[in-house]
This record gives C-alpha cells, sequence and structure tokens, in this order.
C-alpha cells in the first residue's frame, strides 16, 4: 500500500486502499459477522422490505468492494438467502444486495440499534468498520489530517460518537449541508481508529509517511533556526565592524583599553565568528565578550572626546582640497582616554 498508488494509470486515493484492505476482510465469529452485516446496511442507508420470502434487506449503489463483502459475509454466516444485481455505469458499475433476513439478523437490521451499540468489544470494532466502509474516508498522510464518518442520522451520529468516544477516538461532532458529520483531525486519533477496525496496512502506511512528514518539519524548523541565528550574527557583527573602523577612523582605538582592543582584534580577524566562538577566543564568558562589543558600540557612537585645548580648526579630511593646499590635520591630543 503507498499513500498515493497509482493502478493503470488511474489514480487510487488512500482512502480507496484503506477500503480495499477492510472490504477483504472476513471475521472468523458469527456474532461480528452479524454485526458487520447490519453495520454495513445502516452507514449504507439500507431499506427492509417484506418479500414474500420474508422480511428482506436492500442495498443499492453500492461499489464493487462493499458488495462482494456483503455477499462473503451473508455466505460466511450462513441461513441467509443473498442476491446480487450489477448495473452499468458511466464510469464504474454499481450493485445491489438483496439478502433475506432470519429473526436474529432482523433484530440487528431494525431501527432503534443507533440506542443498542453491541457489548463486546469485537462486535463494536465490526459497527465501526463498517460504517467507515459505508460512510468514511480519510485523507492521505501527506495531506492535512482528516478522517470522517457521514453516518445516516442525528441518532446513528450520536450513537457512534458515544461509541468512538469510549473506545478513546477523540471524535468531533458538526454537520455539512444539513448532514450529521463525524470527523478527527489529529494524526493520533486516526491511527487509533484505523487500528480499532483493523486496517493494520493503513495503520503502517499512515505512520510511515507520517514520521517522514513530521521529521522534514523538525529538519525545517532547525534549518530556519539556524538560518535565522547566522542572519543575526551577520547583522550584529557588521554593526560591530562598522564601530571598529569608526573608532579606528578616528584615531581612538589606542586610547581604548587592553581588553577592549583585544575584543576589536578579534571580531576584526574573525567577522563570522558567533559571539560564543568569539567569547572562547578571547577565554571569557559570552556576557562578558558580549559586554566588550556592545561597548565599542556604544563607544563608537558617543562623539570622540576632545582635548581639554580646542581642536585644530580646518576641515577633517585628507585629500587636497580645492585650493591645492594640505588642509590641516586634526590633532590626537593625549591624555584623555576612553575607559571599559
Ligand atoms: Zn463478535
Amino acid at each position: 500500500m503507498t499513500a498515493a498508488g497509482d493502478v493503470g494509470g488511474r489514480a487510487i486515493s488512500f482512502s480507496s486502499e484503506v477500503k480495499a484492505e477492510l472490504a477483504q476482510f472476513t471475521p472468523a465469529r458469527s456474532h461480528c459477522q452479524e454485526h458487520e452485516l447490519a453495520g454495513l446496511f445502516h452507514a449504507c442507508r439500507g431499506h427492509l422490505e417484506q418479500t414474500s420470502q420474508g422480511l428482506s434487506a436492500r442495498l443499492e449503489r453500492l461499489p464493487n468492494g462493499i458488495a462482494r463483502k456483503l455477499v462473503r459475509l451473508a455466505h460466511a454466516r450462513g441461513g441467509v438467502e443473498v442476491s446480487f444485481l450489477r448495473s452499468a455505469g458511466a464510469h464504474q458499475d454499481s450493485f445491489r444486495v438483496d439478502l433475506v433476513l432470519d429473526a436474529p439478523l432482523a433484530e440487528l437490521f431494525g431501527p432503534g440499534r443507533e440506542e443498542q451499540m453491541p457489548e463486546r468489544g469485537c462486535d463494536q470494532k465490526a459497527v465501526l468498520r463498517a460504517f467507515f466502509l459505508g460512510c468514511g474516508s480519510v485523507s492521505s498522510p501527506t495531506a492535512a489530517y482528516h478522517l470522517e464518518l457521514s453516518p445516516p442520522s442525528p441518532a446513528w451520529s450520536r450513537g457512534l460518537s458515544r461509541l468512538l468516544k469510549e473506545r478513546g477516538v477523540p471524535v468531533r461532532a458538526g454537520v455539512r449541508a444539513g448532514q450529521p458529520l463525524l470527523y478527527l483531525k489529529d494524526g493520533d486519533g486516526i491511527v487509533h481508529l484505523l487500528s480499532v477496525i483493523g486496517a493494520s496496512r493503513a495503520v503502517i502506511e499512515f505512520e510511515k509517511t507520517r514520521v517522514l512528514r513530521e521529521l522534514s518539519g523538525a529538519v525545517n524548523r532547525q534549518l530556519n533556526f539556524e538560518t535565522a541565528n547566522i542572519a543575526k550574527t551577520v547583522a550584529s557583527s557588521s554593526r560591530q565592524l562598522a564601530a571598529i573602523d569608526q573608532l579606528e577612523a578616528a584615531g581612538r582605538m589606542e586610547r581604548l583599553s587592553p581588553a577592549l582592543r583585544a575584543a576589536a582584534r578579534a571580531r576584526r580577524s574573525h567577522p563570522d565568528a558567533t559571539l560564543a566562538e568569539l567569547a572562547r577566543r578571547l577565554g571569557l564568558s559570552r556576557s562578558a565578550a558580549n559586554h566588550r562589543l556592545r561597548r565599542l558600540l556604544e563607544l563608537a557612537a558617543e562623539p570622540g572626546r576632545r582635548s581639554r585645548t580646542a581642536a585644530v580648526p580646518g576641515p577633517l579630511t585628507y585629500g587636497p582640497d580645492q585650493s591645492g593646499r594640505r588642509p590641516d590635520r586634526a590633532v590626537t591630543v593625549q591624555g584623555g582616554r576612553d575607559v571599559d
């Protein structure tokens, strides 16, 4: 089984594959067979009629897999007259199945069963399997997690919801186009329900796809996290390098404390290093290294301290001015020292 199979060029949905698996399964015990027959009758909205042979259940417009399953179950259980009719459809054939019921089956096929779910666990599973086959669907685990049942009436919706919740399946109830709907959106709930109804190949496929999907999600989250961290490192490193350039251009570097000069040198030699790497090179804690780099930024942002005497007037440029004369130079006067 694959998440999206392909047979003869025709795409097979995950739902069809799960149903094909369930349709092939025939429970061994007659009580399970009876409950699965009755469940399919209710889920497929069959109707009862009195015929010359007795009470008869008619199920119409069935797909091949469900029609075959009804015939197999009826034969396995025995004591049921069964007949079926194929009608050719535009896209695919559909089937009608008639079952002549004996007294125990007539009771299970009769009204009010939604209020009396079977007591045996095996029969509860048979009913749930029948409803998934008859009116259920599940999305491929590669898409958004979604499993749903379209019960034939609000009373069946309540009965099935109660049964599912008792079995630990966190199903939710809703309405679509005026029809009751039960659905599940979480992967664990879907896997739980598929395993309760015996779709073991589907469970394996679902889990395999889910693991791959969650793993690739985790890898992407990690990559995004790392990319964001690299961007942050690059941004703060370029701010620090600009500050160091500025302090150097203003000739203020020599006035800094040895600790700050060492931090500036380390950043200049390792522009791509993270804070942790720089701290290691400097033999400092991360917070001490961070403090020094921040201090470099603050100092660059402050106007440089001037000496007690006024700075020599003149433009602070080093190129020849328009007159062709060398301009006066800015003179750094020792004495004012930036502090760490
Ligand atoms: Zn049983």
